[in-house]
């Protein structure tokens, strides 16, 4: 088979990338190549017969990203809008700020306000340009601002944070951000860039009623003239005469497919396996590769015989979600009063708090619930740790019936410290500029972590690769209505 463009990775990115090449040229015979049994990637529903399903990757839409809410209006997908309420805190002693050494005001010792103080602190004028919505010059004085002679680029997160302030804040203000990959071994520059972004004032957030899985899912089957085929693996790149051939592992075997231009919409490890051939890819790949993070990320979802936190000192109304976080590994417990079926969100962790999680599973081969998305049936002893947890963090507990976990390797990615990822990222998009080769997706998106963000780096990769096809597309990339 031959193709003048394939696409392989069926995620956001991918599904997006096979949507709006196909929109902007219907002529151009498309396929579309994922490794999974369905499309969506890192979003991941399953209806367990709660209100709504379970979320194991992706799940909420901020009002500033205005292309996924603009593709779920036209791919007819109804959002309802969920209230983020933080109800509680679980702190260990040691994270209790000392008696007139917080520096900052109490209510100010969040994580979220302590990357915002920093970036206050070494950097008042990029702050003052987010303020005034310049968001080229935030980056042009993040990009050069220092601590201590050195530039923010080449600092880790965490050894910046307790640099500038006391141990007490530092693990406070960790235990009370939802990422703890914002407090560790990833670039300040980054995390800090994209903390601003994050914490814009003014955002309301959303969630697919159908599941976010059906976001992906449902953008793959908007385009039917792209030709669609799970359970094939990319395994090799090469080039024959002026063309790639890639080859593909399918339960069939061994599959080869011509493309005049292709598309890779995949996370990095998925990348870092593939052989690529024939001066495929430049010199420098693998070094820029390397210098992305894989941030792990699990979640956990209980099922009880009853709504226990009723009783629990705070009132959750309709579309509310109650938030817990807690020094624990469990890190965040999320709650909601539905009425059908008793559901809760146990574990919401990341980085090394995801692979406290993963070390109970590693033994154990969990049956799969969704379609080759890394989501199974919980064993019990993994639902027993969970349970102690909440034990600890409110006293008596009913067992829970059942558990659904969801397991990523790489839930998201980060830069690595020494990183200058804008000049990284510029070169992977396209690792050899004289060939139709072309990288997008959540890792290299500017705001790691984010379908937004990630469908935003796959519109200015389709411009380069419109451009490529002879055939210029259109304009409509709309940025994070804060980056205007
Ligand atoms: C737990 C969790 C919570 C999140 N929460 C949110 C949130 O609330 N809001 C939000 O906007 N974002 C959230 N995200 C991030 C969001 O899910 C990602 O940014 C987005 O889904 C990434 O899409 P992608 O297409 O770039 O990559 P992916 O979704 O990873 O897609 C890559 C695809 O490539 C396929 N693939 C891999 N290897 C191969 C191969 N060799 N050959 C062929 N195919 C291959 C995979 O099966 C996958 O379908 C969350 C992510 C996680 C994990």
């Amino acid at each position: 088979m031959r193709r003048d463009v394939v696409i392989v990775g069926g995620g956001v990115s991918g599904t997006f990338c096979a949507f709006e090449m196909h929109r902007a040229h219907p002529g151009v015979d498309i396929a579309l190549f994922d490794s999974a049994a369905d499309f969506g990637g890192r979003t991941a529903s399953v209806d367990m017969g709660a209100a709504r399903p379970l979320e194991g990757g992706a799940s909420f839409v901020s009002s500033a990203h205005r292309l996924v809410l603009r593709l779920a209006r036209e791919l007819r997908l109804p959002m309802t809008e969920v209230r983020f309420r933080q109800v509680g805190l679980h702190l260990e002693a040691d994270c209790a700020p000392p008696r007139g050494k917080q520096g900052l005001g109490d209510s100010a010792l969040t994580g979220a306000a302590l990357q915002h103080a920093t970036l206050t602190k070494l950097a008042p004028q990029a702050v003052a340009a987010i303020a005034a919505a310049d968001v080229a010059a935030a980056k042009r004085i993040l990009r050069s601002a220092e601590m201590d002679g050195r530039a923010l680029w080449r600092w880790p997160i965490g050894p910046l944070l307790e640099r500038l302030w006391s141990p007490e804040q530092v693990r406070r203000a960790r235990a009370t951000h939802g990422c703890t990959s914002n407090f560790g071994a990833a670039n300040a520059f980054d995390t800090l860039l994209t903390a601003a972004w994050e914490g814009a004032p003014g955002q309301s957030f959303y969630r697919f009623d159908d599941g976010a899985g059906n976001f992906g899912r449902t953008l793959a089957k908007a385009s039917p003239g792209v030709l669609r085929f799970t359970h094939h693996r990319l395994i090799a790149i090469g080039r024959c005469a002026d063309e790639f051939v890639l080859s593909f592992s399918t339960p069939a075997g061994l599959r080869h497919i011509k493309a005049g231009l292709v598309i890779l919409a995949l996370p990095r490890l998925a990348l870092s396996r593939i052989a690529f051939g024939d001066d495929s890819v430049g010199a420098a790949f693998h070094h820029d590769l390397a210098q992305i993070l894989d941030v792990p990320a699990f979640k956990l979802f209980l099922e009880f015989d009853r709504r226990w936190w009723d009783d629990l000192p705070f009132a959750l109304g309709a579309g509310d979600l109650g938030a817990v976080f807690t020094q624990l590994a469990a890190q965040q417990n999320y709650f909601e009063n539905a009425a059908r079926r008793h559901w809760m969100l146990a574990v919401f962790a990341d980085s090394e708090n995801a692979l406290y999680w993963r070390s109970l599973l590693e033994a154990d081969g969990a049956a799969s619930v969704t379609n080759g998305a890394p989501m199974g049936a919980a064993p019990a002893h993994l639902i027993a740790a969970a349970h102690r947890h909440l034990e600890i963090m409110y006293g008596r507990v009913p067992a829970p019936r059942c558990g659904v976990y969801a397991d990523w390797s790489a839930g998201w990615h980060a830069w690595r410290a020494g990183a200058r990822s804008w000049e990284v990222r510029e070169r992977l998009v396209q690792p050899n500029s004289n060939l139709p080769l072309f990288i997008c997706g959540e890792l290299l998106a500017e705001h790691a972590g984010w379908m937004e963000s990630a469908l935003n780096n796959a519109e200015e990769m389709l411009e380069r690769a419109s451009a490529w096809l002879a055939r210029p597309r259109a304009r409509t990339f709309l940025p994070f209505i804060n980056e205007r």
